[in-house]
């Protein structure tokens, strides 16, 4: 998609310094960290919500979250982990091209959302 900005950063149009890059998807650091490692696993093929997504960009987003645990070193994922998917607004989505949260490092609080309603 031309205007999708991880579009742009899959085809080198805005730099990025890619952590991994396979043929199916790559990650890269969140450009604004919540956690002390925070990265961002993105599928290669463009689509915007887990309810738009074909047969084909399921197997893309589950051979990315199989393919985890072999880069487990190169992320500095051995004390755990959390992924995270934010989907539509509620959940305050920004980049309308499916991704994944991989936040790491740290002991992940669990924060009570209901907290401030
Ligand atoms: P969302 O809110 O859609 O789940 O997450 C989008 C994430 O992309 C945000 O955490 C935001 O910091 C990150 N982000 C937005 N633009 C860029 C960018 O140009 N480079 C990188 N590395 N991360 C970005
Ligand atoms: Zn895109």
């Amino acid at each position: 998609m031309s205007d999708c900005i991880f579009c742009k950063i899959r085809d080198g149009a805005i730099p990025s310094e890619k952590v991994y890059e396979d043929d199916k998807m790559f990650i890269i650091k969140d450009i604004d960290p919540k956690a002390k490692r925070h990265y961002l696993m993105i599928p290669k093929r463009h689509f915007k919500l887990l309810s738009e997504m074909t047969p084909a960009d399921a197997e893309d987003l589950s051979y990315s979250l199989k393919k985890l645990p072999e880069l487990s070193s190169l992320l500095g994922l051995e004390g755990g982990y959390r992924l995270v998917i934010n989907q539509g607004d509620d959940a305050g989505q920004t980049v309308f091209h499916l991704h994944v949260h991989v936040m790491c490092g740290q002991p992940l609080d669990f924060p009570d959302l209901r907290k401030g309603k």
